[in-house]
């Protein structure tokens, strides 16, 4: 017998972007943080802390945050589950939800490539629904598909395509099963699922504190849905998957909207100037709603771009798959970082 389950065996483990140290004077656009630090609120929090809060455990339920994304958000704090990063509460979703065929978990692609991840450890079956050309849901072949769970990340990761209310309201009404809505990037897109949230028992809403809120060494991500969709949720996830320090830190950060939503106007702005000046040295770039943009680099050298811009010291990511050939994923920095990048990308073509 071999160490492994078959399907541990048969898998493709999800590779995380490259992680340098804090520190180093890398420009780090290859997994969409956010280029502006956490609310001067959170930090506060952070450097208020005592060894109490190493030595004890955390509340299981993180209820304090809970409580402030009630507040903020207007949505009872019993509909919240908090995780170790959204992708935490992805992981407990399918565990709770996905099995072999019957229980399938579907998609539209391109897409988060961790929800594949997720679903073969299960082992759960996939069914991958291709977008239309111009990023349509294709909704009726994803109600054909009858899955467990239905993921749809909005605003999408990589395209940064949004998918309009509509369309998810449709999705909910014909599908049996759970459509989880990734809202990763909510923070920097104009409109969100919630309104649907009350309107369907099978919707379960995804947030992190990752992005907008400038926190993604804190891991801290949550669910939002009603209470009888969360409670196979709470059976799985681990005892204490939440921290104290990311608890009470993600919490201040949680109340301090107007700083979050000023970082995240900054980031919009720079968005545009960053997608235009790529348009001028010929890239085609898709319209995002999230903190980063998909550009195709003018005669196929994504590739090139990405070695030769690393050897400079600036990360971005760089796509090769079906349906997302050659491409450069690049978040948006500040505008300091992003004139450095398209001088860098002027100075390589020429060259
Ligand atoms: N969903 C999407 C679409 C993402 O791109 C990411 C970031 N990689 C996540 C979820 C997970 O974010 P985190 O675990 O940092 O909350």
């Amino acid at each position: 017998m071999g160490y492994f389950r078959p399907a541990i065996e048969a898998m493709t483990g999800y590779i995380p972007g490259e992680q340098p140290k804090p520190g180093t004077n890398i420009i780090k656009l290859n997994t969409n943080e956010n280029p502006y630090p956490p609310s001067p609120k959170a930090l506060e929090v952070l450097r208020s802390l005592d060894s109490e809060w190493l030595r004890r455990y955390p509340d299981p339920f993180a209820k304090e945050f809970c409580q402030a994304v009630s507040e903020v958000l207007g949505v009872p704090a019993d509909w919240v589950l908090v995780g170790n990063g959204s992708d935490d509460v992805l992981n407990v979703l399918v565990r709770a939800c996905a099995e072999g065929a019957d229980r399938s978990v579907v998609y539209p692609m391109p897409t988060y490539v961790l929800y594949r991840t997720l679903a073969a450890m299960q082992p759960a079956d996939v069914v991958e629904v291709p977008y239309g050309e111009e990023f349509q849901l294709p909704i009726e072949a994803l109600v054909a598909a009858k899955g467990a769970i239905t993921f749809i990340a909005t605003p999408n990761s990589p395209s940064g395509h949004c998918v309009p209310l509509e369309d998810l309201r449709t999705l909910a009404q014909q599908v049996a099963g759970i459509v989880a809505i990734d809202e990763a990037y909510v923070d920097f897109a104009e409109s969100s699922a919630l309104p649907l949230l009350q309107e369907f028992e099978n919707v379960i809403l995804l947030r992190t504190l990752s992005k907008g809120y400038s926190l993604a060494g804190l891991r801290m991500g949550f669910a939002l849905a009603n209470p009888k969709l969360l409670t196979g949720l709470f059976k799985v996830k681990d005892s204490y998957n939440i921290d104290a320090i990311a608890t009470a830190i993600g919490t201040a950060a949680m109340r301090d909207q107007s700083y979050k939503n000023a970082c995240a106007e900054k980031v919009k702005r720079s968005r545009t100037q960053l997608s235009t000046d790529l348009k001028n040295l010929g890239f085609t770039v898709l319209p995002s709603h999230g903190n980063f943009v998909l550009a195709t680099p003018p005669d196929g050298r994504a590739e090139f771009l990405q070695q030769a811009l690393k050897q400079r010291g600036i990360l971005l990511r760089y796509f090769k798959q079906p349906g997302l050939d050659d491409k450069l994923r690049i978040t948006v920095g500040t505008d300091a970082q992003n004139q450095i990048l398209i001088e860098a990308i002027v100075s390589l073509l020429n060259s």
